[in-house]
């Protein structure tokens, strides 16, 4: 039976899940056990803590895996990345001591930086050319130059705050991450099978995540204005209304366009606008 590494909880654990129900495969979630077998798609889930997800793909314990993309770099083992996921978006970055002046990548030599990512810290700076010395710590990295552990630190980063709470500044971005899907090497015809659905069931999500749908009633002098404004995936669909003078245009626009959109449409006569969330898209 195909299995696939998830995070237990965490950051990823959620979302992990809620993507997995978003392309089909239900999971009981009421009981978070190690093991946990989809109801409707043969697959069975590993509940694990995210740094123990690459090495057991790797390994052929799990099939396949939902990472970041940090762990997976920062382990090193031997796994696919399969695709993007879209979601646990942050940095690997190195800060410094807020009130320091920042010279460049000379200013870490010879210093101590502490992090939770001692693989992706001592690469970085062994292809600059630069020698640091790094503290490994498990967890509060953030805490180090205050507590006189460390003078800067590498770790994640995503809005910033727990920098700035810390007296500390971002000055290099080393890594960029969000979660992937990762695979093993060994996978066999039937699982490959099984993969491809998931894949394809995952790339309709996210092209149909932040879409929107809209349809008005626009008066027909209008509709080639509307259908410059709407480009959409082939063309908008254009239906009479049984009023003379007057058709509907259905179309799909990116969420971030959307109002934009709805102002340019009002202005050439466009009237009843619905707005509705696109649940898939198949290509
Ligand atoms: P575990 O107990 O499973 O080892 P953890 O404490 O190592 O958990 P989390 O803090 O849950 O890990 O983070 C899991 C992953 O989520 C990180 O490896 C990273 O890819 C991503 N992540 C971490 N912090 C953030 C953040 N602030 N914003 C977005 N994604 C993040
Ligand atoms: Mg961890």
């Amino acid at each position: 039976m195909l299995k696939i590494a998830i995070q237990n909880k965490g950051r990823l654990g959620e979302e992990s899940l809620s993507l997995l129900s978003r392309i089909g495969i239900e999971v009981d979630t009421t009981k978070r056990q190690y093991l946990s077998k989809a109801s409707n798609f043969p697959i069975e889930m590993l509940n694990l803590r995210d740094d123990d997800i690459p090495g057991v793909v790797a390994n052929d314990i799990a099939q396949l895996g939902i990472v970041g993309l940090n762990e997976v770099e920062e382990k090193g083992f031997d796994v696919k990345v399969l695709k993007n996921l879209g979601f646990g978006q942050c940095r690997l970055s190195l800060a410094i001591p807020k009130g320091d002046e920042y010279t460049g990548l000379e200013y870490f030599a010879g210093k101590r930086i502490a992090t939770s990512y001692p693989n992706i810290l001592t690469r970085f700076f062994k292809e600059k050319g630069v020698e640091i010395h790094p503290v490994v710590i498990a967890g509060s990295v953030e805490i180090t130059p205050a507590a006189g552990m460390a003078d800067a630190i590498f770790d994640i980063v995503s809005s910033g705050g727990t920098l700035i709470s810390n007296g500390l500044k971002e000055v290099e971005v080393v890594m960029k991450s969000e979660a992937v899907l990762i695979g093993g090497n060994s996978l066999i015809d039937e699982d490959l099978k099984l993969l491809e659905e998931i894949e394809f069931r995952i790339e309709s999500d996210s092209i149909s995540r932040n879409k929107k749908y809209l349809l008005m009633n626009i008066p027909d002098e209008s509709i080639e204005k509307a259908i410059e404004i709407l480009p959409s995936m082939r063309s908008p669909t254009i239906l009479p209304l049984a009023a003379d003078g007057w058709s509907s245009i259905h179309s799909v626009v990116n969420a971030s366009e959307l109002w934009d959109k709805v102002r340019q449409l009002k202005a050439i006569g466009a009237e009843g606008i619905l707005v509705l969330s696109v649940d898939k898209i198949i290509l």
